[in-house]
């Protein structure tokens, strides 16, 4: 039986992105008539990397549930509570703020098994580290950053990554685009 991919993303292995039982002809003829849940968090992604207060990069992240049901936390980079909303250091790589994944991972339950990151940008080997660790089993993320060393860290560890950007352009604005 051929696998449909409800979003038309392959690499998007996530359970509920699988139909297992369908034809070929249902493969053959799927377009997606609405936006995938996917997309929805990566957009939610997108407007808290509006709030960053990083001068170099800014980056937003959502963490759900393994069934994408609840937003377990958010995050984007900035500096410590309490700080100046600016960097410590505009010297590169010392900028000293809080990356988006670890400010949302120290608020998203440990005990959360499968968690799914939803990130505007590939994650840095700490922030791949972290999510291993907090139990991520499926990251999406919109753009590439510098290294893939982060991506590295993930597929060592079997977490899935998945760039998601097949939908960034669809359903804007009260134009509803056609699809394919
Ligand atoms: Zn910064
Ligand atoms: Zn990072």
């Amino acid at each position: 039986m051929p696998i449909l991919y409800r979003d038309l993303v392959r690499a998007n292995i996530h359970p509920l992105n699988r139909f297992n039982d369908a034809t070929q002809a249902e493969v053959d003829a799927w377009v997606p008539d609405r936006l995938p849940l996917f997309e929805v968090y990566m957009r939610m992604a997108e407007e808290l990397a509006k709030r960053s207060t990083c001068r170099r990069l800014s980056v937003g992240t959502v963490i759900t549930d393994g069934l994408l049901e609840n937003v377990l936390a958010i995050g984007y980079n900035g500096n410590v509570r309490g700080f100046p909303n600016d960097c410590d250091s505009p010297t590169p790589g010392q900028c000293g703020c809080i990356h988006s994944e670890m400010n949302a991972l120290v608020k998203a339950p440990g005990q959360v098994r499968d968690k799914v990151a939803f990130v505007t940008a590939s994650p840095c080997v700490m922030c791949a580290k972290l999510m291993v660790q907090a139990n991520v089993g499926y990251l999406f993320y919109r753009t590439s950053y510098r290294s893939d060393e982060g991506l590295q860290v993930l597929q060592e560890a079997r977490v899935v990554a998945v760039r998601y950007d097949r939908w960034a352009d669809a359903w804007r604005g009260e134009a509803r685009e056609s699809l394919g």
